[in-house]
């Protein structure tokens, strides 16, 4: 009996992921990228030796993401955020963020009473607290001053990306939340060295690998499966992974109803970012800072990760965007603008940047009010989705991950049925 055949459309973390999991599984796999590189949004660009990932990029230590690199052998090194004086911006001026005992006691964010109830919510979240409905509604029982409240959706924003408390799950953001108290390594080289890894394992396992290879189209018919390129070449593999967002999945396969579906209702979290390379950081800068009444994020991920020229620095700046709207007209002055409060001087070190406007971070919210897509296409046997919109675990990077293989296990089922 000839091997089975899988084809894999999409080569970002969760194409490369079900490759190298099928192929370890005995299957014969092709991962097929529309682009001329591998790795997606965890791509990194080298100018001047300053390493810009699409915007900063975080790899959760208690995560799906970080748990199946290392089940897979996949090497890479990094170093842990630093845990320095990080502020938090309210009214346009630092305070003390509130992340520790002692930071709580310091801060000038609050007074006492807001303080004591900041501590009572955050002892009730890391004791397993959790709802059922929007995180919105979870704040609304908590009873909390608007300050208070600010600064809980803050957390909850630098936790997830996602500013939009009425539309994500509690549930989902409270794991979230608890989930990165475990801490985050910035990756040397940046997340190039997680896609070059996964690479040269998909390789060596005999993996096959086509960059600037578009799918056109997919069709399901009573489970046989046709794979259109862009050129016009036809494949019949025997199970389809569509490791791509929800939108060009039901471009590829546009008579399967249920993924129109799925993209009418995935709710995209986007984010607008401006990444600087700086010859070294200016004497008074701070190296972490977290909008509290706007919902901005800076951070110097050069400072536990090998990402510049010896004794440059590189800076992340982002404005976490409401759910469902695009970015604004002033993108730039407004993140300028963070680094001005928050780093005075930089602009005279200033080497390199990049500027990113409406990133797609994630292409599906956990919302309350649905469940994401599973990895099974309803209406379409043999046919399987994977990527940060798909499945029940995770979020970002980790729900990438994590359906990346549970499609690749439901693939493996369906050809060995
Ligand atoms: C600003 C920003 C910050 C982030 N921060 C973090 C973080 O701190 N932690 C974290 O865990 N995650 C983070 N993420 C999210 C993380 O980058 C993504 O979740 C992850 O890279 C998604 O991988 P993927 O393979 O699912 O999708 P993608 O990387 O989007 O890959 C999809 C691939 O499919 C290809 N494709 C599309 N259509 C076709 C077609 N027709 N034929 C062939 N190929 C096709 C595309 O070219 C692309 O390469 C961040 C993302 C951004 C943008």
């Amino acid at each position: 009996m000839s091997q089975q055949r899988v084809d894999i459309i999409g080569g970002g973390l969760a194409g490369l992921l079900a490759a190298i999991e099928l192929s370890r599984n005995g299957v014969q796999v092709a991962v097929l990228e529309a682009a001329g590189e591998f790795g997606g949004r965890a791509r990194t660009r080298n100018v001047d030796g300053f390493l810009f990932n699409r915007g900063p990029h975080a790899l959760y230590c208690n995560g799906a993401l970080k748990r199946e690199l290392d089940r897979l052998g996949i090497p890479y090194t990094g170093g842990r955020s630093l845990s320095g004086a990080r502020q938090a911006i309210a009214v346009g001026k630092l305070h003390h963020l509130p992340t520790t005992l002692g930071s709580i006691v310091s801060t000038s964010l609050f007074g006492v009473r807001d303080k004591i109830s900041y501590m009572r919510i955050f002892k009730s979240v890391m004791d397993g607290a959790t709802g059922s409905g929007s995180f919105a509604e979870w704040l609304d029982d908590q009873l909390v001053s608007p300050m208070v409240r600010s600064a809980v959706e803050a957390v909850g924003r630098l936790s997830s990306y996602a500013n939009g408390s009425a539309e994500v799950s509690a549930r989902a953001l409270l794991d979230q939340i608890r989930l990165t108290t475990g801490g985050t390594i910035y990756v040397d080289g940046g997340w190039a060295s997680l896609v070059n890894g996964l690479i040269d394992t998909a390789r060596g396992l005999g993996v096959e690998l086509s960059d600037k290879a578009p799918v056109a189209t997919v069709n399901c018919n009573a489970g046989r499966l046709n794979v259109v390129m862009g050129d016009g070449q036809a494949r019949s593999p025997d199970a389809v992974i569509m490791a791509v967002g929800p939108r060009d999945a039901t471009a590829l396969a546009p008579e399967v109803g249920s993924l129109a579906e799925e993209a009418r209702e995935a709710r995209a979290v986007r984010a607008n970012t401006l990444d600087l390379g700086l010859r070294r950081l200016p004497p008074k800068a701070n190296d972490f800072a977290l909008g509290i009444d706007t919902p901005f994020y800076l951070s110097v991920h050069s400072g536990s990760a090998k990402l510049t020229p010896e004794g440059g620095a590189l800076v992340h700046i982002a404005k976490y965007l409401p759910i469902g709207e695009g970015p604004a007209k002033n993108v730039v002055e407004e993140l300028e603008g963070v680094a001005d409060l928050v780093m005075p001087g930089w602009r005279e070190l200033e080497v390199t940047r990049q500027t990113l406007r409406g990133m797609v971070v994630a292409n599906g919210l956990p919302r309350w009010d649905r469940t994401r897509a599973g990895v099974k296409v309803a209406g379409a046997p043999g046919l399987f989705l994977a990527g940060d919109w798909v499945g029940d675990e995770g979020m970002i990077g980790d729900a990438a991950a994590a359906s990346a293989i549970k499609a690749a296990h439901s693939a493996r089922q369906w050809i060995t049925r």
